[in-house]
């Protein structure tokens, strides 16, 4: 079979070069068949096959290469100036002369292999005329971040960063490990991200020094890189700092880390030169017992003395910025609601199978602050579906959960844990609580929510409160948005805890109890557990960001085949409700109605 697969495929390709070459043939050229040595050159491609193109070009000619590997036609040929350096002059060209014509999400024609080379050599030529007028170059700018990338050595250290993309030219602190450099805009901000991100083998001091951001109103194209220490001054003299680099420039600098920044059309772009003062400069010159600077006593030279000889001595290498921000990872540096978000406090009482995976979602979505309660800690039986794993077993849910998410995004603003009963945290901090968005309970208990929807009343708590749990197997599950003074979680249920609305029936009972012990459980996989957290976050955003403003049910009715498998059926309510969706795998929004007869309503 794997043959037989193997011949179709080669075929293919020998059938698709045959096409090409008679289609090369035509254009207005000379064709050749690349040699094995002329591939070669190509290193680490996979070129298979290839044709050199002279093509009538200006006075003279221009060459290009067309070359495939074994998985063309599915895969683009790519073309190739094959006897000119451009890499870095002109945009879209490759170190080794391919060119970039085709952005990697593009699909091509694989049927007309022959059209689809042409149409390139065309996208090619025109990439060639204009690059030769220099009309091309706000390319350069636009990919900045790449091309930067391109000059930057192969073993530096890179940068990641925490600024907030604005432009204004300040001092900035930094931290720079082994494995990689940090800038922030305080120290306290970088102090708090590596106290953060505790898997990360953070080695070293934590010894805070001073950078400097020179945004610069048009990023630099490659040719205008800087390439020494009086490029740098350039740079600096362009963004108006000045004044910021004459406090940096002092007499025993040993060097610093510039950040030259600007707008691209996917946001702001960075880019590090780290700057280096010739060693004999570097030290106090009382430490050297000697003076630093020619002529002068040590320390006595005049300011503008030290400043011009650190500016001619300096030297500087290229290094790789990368946003590691907030605003970027959540949303790209494009969606205002991040703000919102990193801004906003969500309690979660309960982190078991739904409140983990919850608590996941909601940090990766970008809400900077979570309170994580739960008194429980986790159990291989817990394992199969919590989003902690076994390396946590034996630990504080919720305490673990907290720093496993201080790990996942360590910019975030603030994830807490206390291996408490939600009871336990509301009586010895309250405030944990009371200064929170909104509050979720997915604890899965009746007892338990039922007492919450009444400390709701008597603590006075005004933000929205959020119940989930699931039915059995999770063949459907239930998100509850209560907004204050529009009824309560008791309106929906029966005073024994039943709610009046089950999407699901089953004829026999479905919670099971733990061999040797009181703990009892719902039977259901992660899988069909998804739907539910899904739904769940969801309208925890939704509340967030004020999409939702009144007291909302949403249902999730999994597929029909995983509720009748385990014996179950859909309840007649549900069936009255929603008519013939009998196939399910839907979701179904309600308003939650106050009961006017609620005791819990009336209450006080
Ligand atoms: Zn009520």
């Amino acid at each position: 079979m794997h043959e037989a697969s193997n011949l179709v495929l080669e075929r293919r390709f020998s059938s698709a070069i045959a096409e090409v070459h008679a289609k090369l043939l035509t254009g207005p050229w000379q064709v050749s068949i690349l040699t094995t040595p002329q591939l070669r050159r190509y290193r680490n491609r996979g070129f298979q096959h290839g044709w050199r193109l002279v093509i009538p070009h200006g006075e003279g000619t221009l060459d290009f290469d067309v070359l495939v590997t074994e998985h063309f036609p599915h895969q683009p040929p790519r073309i190739s100036l094959a006897t000119l350096q451009r890499f870095l002059v002109w945009p879209h060209v490759e170190e080794d002369g391919v060119l970039c014509l085709l952005s990697s999400e593009a699909t091509i024609n694989s049927a007309r292999p022959g059209e689809v080379t042409l149409s390139l050599l065309q996208d090619a030529l025109q990439l060639v005329l204009e690059s030769e007028i220099g009309n091309n170059q706000q390319d350069f700018r636009n990919e900045f971040t790449t091309y930067w990338g391109r000059k930057c050595p192969e073993q530096c250290i890179p940068v990641w960063s925490l600024l907030s993309p604005d432009q204004e030219s300040r001092l900035i602190p930094f931290w720079s490990g082994k494995e990689f450099c940090l800038i922030g805009e305080s120290t306290e901000q970088l102090e708090h991200w590596l106290n953060n991100a505790t898997k990360k083998r953070i080695s070293g001091s934590r010894e805070y020094r001073q950078g400097i951001l020179l945004p610069l109103p048009q990023l630099p194209c490659p040719k205008d890189f800087p390439k020494n220490g009086r490029d740098l001054i350039a740079c600096i003299e362009q963004s108006n700092a000045k004044h910021l680099i004459e406090s940096i420039h002092q007499e025993g600098l040993e060097g610093y880390l510039a950040v030259l920044a600007g707008k691209t059309p996917t946001g702001t772009a960075f880019g590090g030169v780290i700057a280096r003062v010739q060693e004999k400069l570097r030290y106090p010159a009382e430490r050297r017992g000697g003076s630093i600077i020619d002529g002068f006593r040590p320390g006595k030279a005049p300011k503008e003395v030290v400043q011009s000889q650190i500016k001619s001595s300096l030297s500087i290498s290229l290094t790789t910025v990368e946003r590691a921000d907030a605003l970027w990872i959540h949303g790209r540096g494009s969606d205002p609601k991040v703000k919102t978000l990193q801004s906003s406090t969500i309690a979660i009482l309960g982190c078991g199978s739904i409140g983990s995976h919850l608590a996941f979602l909601l940090a990766e979505a970008g809400v900077g602050k979570l309170v994580l309660c739960d008194p429980e800690p986790l159990k291989w039986a817990n394992v199969g579906r919590h989003a902690l794993a076994s390396d946590s077993v034996g630990t504080s849910k919720a305490k673990s959960l907290a720093t496993t998410l201080k790990n996942s995004y360590p910019s975030s603003v603030g994830f807490d844990g206390y291996c408490k009963t939600w009871e336990g945290l509301a009586s010895s901090m309250p405030e944990k609580l009371l200064t929170c968005d909104l509050l979720i309970a997915a604890t899965g208990n009746w007892t338990t929510e039922a007492s919450l929807n009444a400390w709701r009343k008597t603590a006075d708590f005004r933000q929205p409160l959020l119940y989930c749990w699931a039915e059995a197997f999770a063949a459907a599950g239930h998100a509850i948005a209560i907004f204050p003074d529009d009824g309560c979680l008791q309106c929906g249920f029966s005073p024994l805890g039943l709610p009046k609305l089950s999407v699901t029936s089953w004829s026999e009972k479905t919670i099971l109890q733990e061999a040797g012990c009181d703990t009892s459980f719902q039977p259901y996989g992660p899988i069909a557990l998804s739907h539910i957290v899904s739904l769940a976050a969801e309208l925890a955003l939704d509340c967030l960001l004020g999409s939702v403003c009144e007291s909302t049910e949403r249902i999730w009715c999994g597929n029909k085949r995983l509720a009748k498998d385990n014996g179950g059926t859909w309840s007649e309510e549900w069936k009255s409700l929603v008519g013939d969706r009998e196939q399910g795998s839907f979701t179904q929004e309600l308003p939650w109605v106050p009961d006017k007869n609620c005791l819990e309503c009336s209450f006080i």
